[in-house]
């Protein structure tokens, strides 16, 4: 993630710390910091977690990022998760099961931060057991993957 990315979301408090003390040598006591930035759900499944995606990868002016707000960072995800959707490669939080644009079964993409930020989309029949799907994740055990790149993607 490129630092001004990381500097943007420290600036909106979203940026989670870990200190883990090297043990190994304790003449050298050092601190190992470790920062995680908000992260985006496919699924629920561990290989289905991707980094925030840039929004200047996308087409967002870099000069703009300072001045971006919270909900326009919602905007841009949801967008992008709406091009995920589209692609097929969405699945519901609780449920797992794959996403569409239709109208059928609607969903909701959502920024949950307990216990870590993180955006994911859930079926709104589905929400009321979310919490029951989040408890125990430790955001420092989850690895991501680098998000999709998708060509129409719309940043305004
Ligand atoms: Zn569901």
């Amino acid at each position: 993630m490129r630092n001004e990315l990381l500097a943007w979301f420290n600036r909106e408090g979203l940026l989670l710390t870990d200190m883990v003390t090297a043990a190994d040598d304790p003449e050298h006591n050092e601190i190992k910091v470790t920062v995680k930035a908000p992260v985006l759900a496919l699924s629920r499944a561990y290989t289905d977690f991707r980094e925030c995606p840039d929004p200047v990868h996308f087409g967002y002016p870099e000069s703009a990022l300072e001045m971006m707000t919270l909900d326009d960072m919602h905007q841009f995800v949801l967008s992008w998760f709406e091009q995920a959707v589209g692609a097929g490669l969405a699945r519901c939080f609780v449920c797992n099961r794959v996403l569409d644009m239709g109208t059928e079964k609607p969903w909701d993409a959502v920024f949950v931060s307990d216990p870590l930020y993180c955006w994911l989309l859930v079926h709104f029949d589905c929400k009321r057991y979310l919490n029951r799907d989040l408890k125990g994740r430790n955001p420092f055990e989850i690895s991501t993957q680098p998000a999709e790149f998708f060509e129409n993607l719309y940043v305004s």
